[in-house]
């Protein structure tokens, strides 16, 4: 992409009115336009990450054999009847109603629609495990919209969805998914540490918050250290072998939010194994048994021929809330410093004299061969100022910058920058296009 044709409608200055690092950078760089409280459009740039994050959830939530599909966002409020939360939901649950008058709701997740869907093609055990899902936008109507697309009103949700025929059964489908979590937020470089989260009246020890530590988080969390440092699963585990091992380990160190905390429990740490600190949570499995099943009547034949109510279980992921946490996670003081698995781009190319032939030159031909060889770059062929130019690819932060100058080109040479480290060298051009053509 040509820096010239694209569409990055950069600012110099932090807006006044963000409050977390994130949502200015996000903001400073272009990448969303808000339309109302907790409402935003994705510009080109935030839109290329988003659907890299997409990209991910969908690799790993497939991995560990869940199938995807897509719900509307627009729903008619009969079902929402049926399971008794169209009363219960509150406030946050937009409702609408159409030209002849009935009640539709933008949805807010997704559990009536998907048991309906079940009930309608599901009747025997033989079907079962099933596990769907879809990422689709979900509208909230939070009191408190804020920190940007960390607590949007709209935002986009992977929302997932198990079946089964025990218990036993379901706790199986809920450990996959605590793997591929944990696979899957690990490939956009972060540590999300599972955490007890609350399983109201159903009760119960399956529910996990996912969450990533950061200082700006909304909630405080309690952990033992030894949590931050433990591998992901790995993406080439088993999903057909039993995971018990994998989630108890996990599972049996101290990892509370505030509403799960237990002082005593947690100060029988050693002292310098105790975290305590602010997290965001990107996402939250739970088990929750029959609770739509029954009263929605979506109900089975077991093997020995009578008709129970399936288990189910839910894991959502927060997609768009995640943009915010790996820019919490991934900026320093000037930018953004992209994973490489979520960045907008792979490679920045700075000319340092459009206009100036060899540069031009050089330039074209480095553009070609990346682009052959795959990668996704950003050529900055603008005429402004090299210090803006270097100012803006540091603000952006794709993971490499290669910078194409007249003095570096008398010698056959460009510049290489890694953003996070910082570290430059110098590359020779055919070096680097051999490289490319092998690559
Ligand atoms: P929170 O406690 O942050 O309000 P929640 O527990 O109500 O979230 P869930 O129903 O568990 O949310 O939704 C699954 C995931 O969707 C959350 O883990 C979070 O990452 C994301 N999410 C929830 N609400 C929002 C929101 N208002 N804006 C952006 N992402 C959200
Ligand atoms: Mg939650």
């Amino acid at each position: 992409m040509r820096l010239s044709k694209f569409f990055l409608p950069v600012s110099k200055d932090a807006p006044a009115d963000a409050a977390i690092v994130s949502h200015q950078l996000m903001l400073r760089t272009g990448m969303i336009r808000q339309n109302g409280a907790g409402i935003y459009s994705w510009l080109p740039m935030g839109f290329r990450v988003l659907k890299r994050i997409e990209q991910i959830v969908r690799e790993e939530m497939n991995r560990a054999g869940a199938i995807e599909m897509l719900m509307p966002t627009l729903q008619q409020a009969d079902l929402w009847r049926e399971s008794g939360r169209y009363d219960d939901y509150g406030k946050e649950m937009l409702r609408i109603k159409d030209r002849h008058e009935r009640d539709m709701l933008f949805g807010p997740t997704n559990e009536e629609l998907i048991t309906d869907v079940f009930r309608t093609y599901v009747k025997s055990y033989k079907q079962l495990p099933l596990n769907l899902y879809h990422q689709q936008w979900k509208f909230r109507d939070e009191v408190r919209p804020r920190f940007g697309v960390m607590r949007g009103r709209e935002f986009l949700m992977k929302d997932a969805y198990s079946f089964d025929l025990t218990e036993d059964d379901a706790r199986a489908s809920y450990r996959k998914m605590f793997c591929a979590y944990l696979n899957a937020f690990d490939r956009m470089g972060l540590t999300a540490i599972p955490m007890r989260a609350d399983t109201g009246p159903i009760g119960g020890d399956l529910s996990h918050e996912f969450i990533i530590l950061a200082d700006t988080g909304e909630s405080a969390v309690f952990c033992d250290k030894t949590l931050l440092d433990l591998p992901a699963p790995g993406l080439d585990l088993d999903f057909n072998s039993d995971l018990t091992p994998i989630v108890e380990e996990r599972t049996r160190f101290y990892a509370a939010t505030e509403e799960m905390h237990d002082e005593a429990a947690f100060n029988a740490l050693p002292e310098d194994r105790r975290v305590s600190a602010r997290g965001i949570e990107v996402g939250h499995i739970f088990y929750f048994g029959t609770k739509y099943s029954k009263p929605m009547n979506a109900v089975v034949q077991g093997p020995d021929g009578q008709m129970v109510p399936v288990q189910m279980g839910s894991y959502g992921i927060g997609v768009s809330r995640l943009l915010g946490a790996i820019i919490e996670a991934c900026h320093d003081e000037n930018g953004i410093v992209w994973p490489e698995s979520v960045a907008p781009f792979d490679v920045g190319l700075i000319n340092m004299r459009p206009g100036d032939e060899a540069c031009d030159a050089a330039c074209e031909t480095l553009y070609a061969a990346m682009t052959a060889a795959g990668r996704e770059v950003l050529y900055d062929d603008t005429d402004d100022r090299a210090g803006a130019k270097f100012a803006r690819m540091d603000l952006i932060g794709l993971p490499w910058q290669t910078t194409v100058g007249p003095r570096g080109l008398a010698d056959g040479k460009v510049e290489v920058k890694n953003r996070k480290t910082g570290e430059k060298h110098d590359v020779k051009i055919d070096d680097m296009l051999a490289q490319l053509k092998g690559s």
